[in-house]
């Protein structure tokens, strides 16, 4: 059954929010090199291979469902940051858009009665759930510890230990 014209379309724009999510990510990594805090990077990092996934995967579920993206444009990235809680803050504020954007194919998708693409998404909505709590546990201890140089430094530590684990397939 080809993907339903509405459907396609919102997906593909979904598929240039991730890829942008990943560049705005990169930028926030790069901060915190400059900082010179490297467990941050590597976890800002980290969300940058992770929305490349995402991209990926729906880039997949189109491509299976016999329809090929059109790529656009990405947009240019915020580069600057006040400090480590705003960067932390455009981190969270960032996933709560795309948290909509994913709404918003939802509710596309149901509106024309396509029961796959639902299902496709339920992983997605789930996802969101846990970006929005890491994020915001982030800023909570940025602002309980990160105050004092021996607690921003343990802090550093604890993001340095994240590894990224690729998105080969979604887990439907
Ligand atoms: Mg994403």
């Amino acid at each position: 059954m080809a993907v339903n014209e509405k459907v396609s379309e919102i997906l593909e724009k979904q598929i240039n929010e991730e890829l942008f999510s990943s560049y705005f990510y990169l930028a926030i990594a790069d901060y915190f090199e400059d900082r010179g805090l490297k467990g941050f990077a590597n976890w800002y990092m980290i969300q940058t291979k992770e929305e490349l996934d995402h991209a990926m995967a729906i880039r997949r579920y189109l491509l299976d469902n016999d329809y090929t993206p059109t790529l656009e444009a990405i947009a240019k990235p915020t580069v600057h940051f006040e400090n480590d809680l705003a960067a932390l803050k455009a981190g969270l504020a960032h996933e709560e858009h795309v948290t909509e954007c994913i709404h918003n194919c939802v509710h596309v998708a149901h509106s024309v009665h396509d029961i796959r693409t639902m299902r496709m998404l339920d992983w997605f909505v789930q996802e969101q759930g846990e970006e929005e709590t890491n994020a915001r546990d982030m800023i909570t201890d940025m602002e309980l510890f990160g105050g004092d140089p021996k607690g921003l430094f343990g802090l550093d530590r604890e993001y340095q230990a994240r590894t990224y684990k690729q998105l080969t397939a979604l887990p439907l």
